[in-house]
């Protein structure tokens, strides 16, 4: 059997590479963790992150590049990948980096994601590219939003002329606005054994639009108040257990999807699934997450649905490298390196 003991596993420090580097720390692994100056004091409060590169700017990322090629780091990427780096040059990467790369091209671009989830029959709201069409509620997306900043609420085709004008971004969509719980499904699928898990289940929290509630509507009469859908903090949740299976039955879907849509080896690893579920009772996905999503950090030492495939605590971050670890032993590394 091959050993782990070359490699060491690395992450940029920022959200969610606590939980990724303590789960490969328990799973035996080195490890290292990218972060800048001003943030290394802090991280190093953590017992488990063995090795640090500090860096100026996230943009230096590239001058470091060769180093971890020469370590044999495995990089795993998270939210922070895309947002710091840029889709190019995480496209660009020659060091070791866990995931479909090909599948990012699906992921960034809006309409190709949503072909993917039309593909896997998954249900989502309707979208709007005719103004004058617009005849119920509508969220107004921009593109490369990052936690909900930028977008609005329209009440009717009116209202949606009015607040256009205010818009900053010249790319967005206009989607049917789905009155519901939003509830995010955190995945993991493994193209070794073929297997889907739920790992766990969060519920986001965002000012204002979470906080109005605690108004009262005649208090409000009168304010010109419009809700906002930026993230501030995730919570946890359980889903009715006779909507597990739906949720469960998504996923293999967009997994099965995206080996006849992007390539052979389609989407692995972690994924998530941002849906509203409506009075009801119906999923409608928002948006796909392609790689562990922040909501995975509430689960450090595991969640109620974990607990079940696993006698052990099992976070996102672990999971991955009890993948990475399994892989290396089988000799199938590169079959999970994008
Ligand atoms: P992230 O990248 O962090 O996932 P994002 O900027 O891509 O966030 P979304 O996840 O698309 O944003 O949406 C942000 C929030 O806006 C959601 O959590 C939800 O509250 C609200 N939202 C988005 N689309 C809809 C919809 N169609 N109906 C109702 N609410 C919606």
């Amino acid at each position: 059997m091959k050993t782990i003991k070359k490699y060491i596993i690395a992450t940029l420090g920022s959200h969610s590479s606590l939980q990724i580097l303590k789960g490969a720390k328990d799973e035996g692994f080195k490890t290292l963790l990218i972060v800048k100056k001003d943030r290394v004091d802090f991280y190093k409060t953590f017992p488990f992150i063995d090795e640090f590169i500090e860096i100026d700017s996230y943009k230096d990322f590239p001058k470091i590049e060769e180093i971890l090629i020469k370590r044999n780091v495995i990089l795993i990427p998270h939210g922070s990948f895309v947002a710091y780096l840029g889709f190019e040059k995480n496209k660009a990467m020659k060091v070791l980096y866990y995931g479909n790369k090909s599948v990012l091209d699906f992921e960034e671009h809006r309409l190709k994601q949503r072909k993917w989830l039309e593909e896997a029959n998954i249900n989502m709201p309707k979208l709007f590219t005719n103004i004058n069409t617009i005849d119920y509620p509508v969220i107004v997306k921009s593109y490369g939003a990052a936690g909900g900043k930028g977008y609005f609420y329209a009440r009717n085709k009116t209202d949606y002329k009015n607040k256009i004008k205010q818009m900053k971004s010249k790319q967005f969509i206009i989607q049917e606005y789905v009155i519901g719980v939003p509830l995010y499904v955190h995945y993991f699928y493994s193209n070794i054994t073929n297997k889907l898990e739920i790992m766990s289940i969060d519920k986001r929290y965002e000012t204002n639009v979470d906080s109005l509630g605690r108004i009262p509507l005649t208090s409000q009469q009168g304010l010109t108040i419009e809700p906002s859908y930026v993230v501030v903090g995730n919570s946890t949740l359980v889903l009715r257990e006779a909507m597990l299976s739906q949720a469960y039955d998504m996923g293999l879907r967009t997994i099965e999807a995206s080996k006849k849509l992007i390539d052979k080896k389609g989407l692995y690893g972690p994924f998530c699934l941002e849906t509203v579920i409506s009075p009801e009772q119906e999923f409608f996905v928002i948006e796909i997450s392609c790689r562990i999503v922040a909501g995975t950090n509430l689960f450090t030492h595991g969640s109620a649905y974990s607990w079940l495939y696993y006698d052990e605590p099992m976070s996102t971050g672990r999971r991955i490298a009890r993948e990475i670890k399994i892989a290396i032993q089988k000799d199938k590394l590169k079959s999970i390196l994008g």
